[in-house]
C-alpha cells in the first residue's frame, strides 16, 4: 500500500506543495472531470468509462474535500480496484470502523498522497513547534486529516 503511493509520488509528483492530485492523476492517464451534475450527496466516483479510467468529482463541496476526494478516487485506480466506486461522505470517515477494505485503502492512499511523509518531516523540522493549522494549510488538507496523518505516522 504505502509502496504504491510512494511509487506514484516518486514518478508523478513535482515535489511541490500542496500536492496537486489532478495533475498526478492526469500524468497517470486518468481523466479527471469536475462534474456539476453529480448527485449532491456524491463526493466523487471512479469508473472506467469505455476503456478510460475516469474520476468525477463534485465541485459543490468544500475545496479541501474535493482534493481529498480526487486523491481517494485515484487510490481506487492506483491500487487496482476494479472500476465502479461512487463515494458519498461516508466513504471518507477517517476512522476506519465500518468501512470496507477498499475504502479504507483508498483513504490511506489519499492521506499519504496529499501529505507525503518526507514533506511532513521536512516541514516539521522547519517549524518552531508542531503546528497543525500551519501544516494543514501547507498541505491544503483539513486539520482533522492532518491530525490523523500525524497520528498514523506516530508523530503525535
Ligand atoms: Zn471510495
Amino acid at each position: 500500500m504505502v509502496k504504491m503511493v510512494d511509487n506514484v509520488l516518486e514518478n508523478h509528483w513535482d515535489f511541490k506543495l500542496p500536492v496537486d492530485p489532478i495533475k498526478i492523476a492526469e500524468r497517470m492517464g486518468v481523466i479527471v472531470i469536475c462534474d456539476e451534475n453529480l448527485a449532491s450527496n456524491i463526493s466523487g466516483q471512479f469508473f472506467y468509462e469505455g476503456d478510460l479510467p475516469t474520476i468525477r468529482y463534485n465541485p459543490k463541496e468544500h475545496p479541501l474535500r474535493q482534493r481529498f476526494t480526487i486523491a481517494h478516487e485515484l487510490g481506487h485506480f492506483s491500487l487496482g480496484h476494479p472500476g465502479g466506486y461512487r463515494d458519498n461522505a461516508r466513504s471518507f470517515f477517517l476512522q476506519p470502523q465500518g468501512l470496507d477494505a477498499h475504502e479504507r485503502a483508498a483513504n490511506r492512499f489519499a492521506a499519504s498522497l496529499l501529505m507525503p511523509e518526507i514533506a511532513i518531516y521536512k516541514l516539521i523540522e522547519k517549524l518552531p513547534k508542531l503546528d497543525v493549522s500551519t501544516l494543514a494549510n501547507a498541505f491544503q488538507v483539513s486539520e482533522m486529516a492532518l491530525h490523523y496523518r500525524l497520528k498514523n505516522l506516530g508523530i503525535v
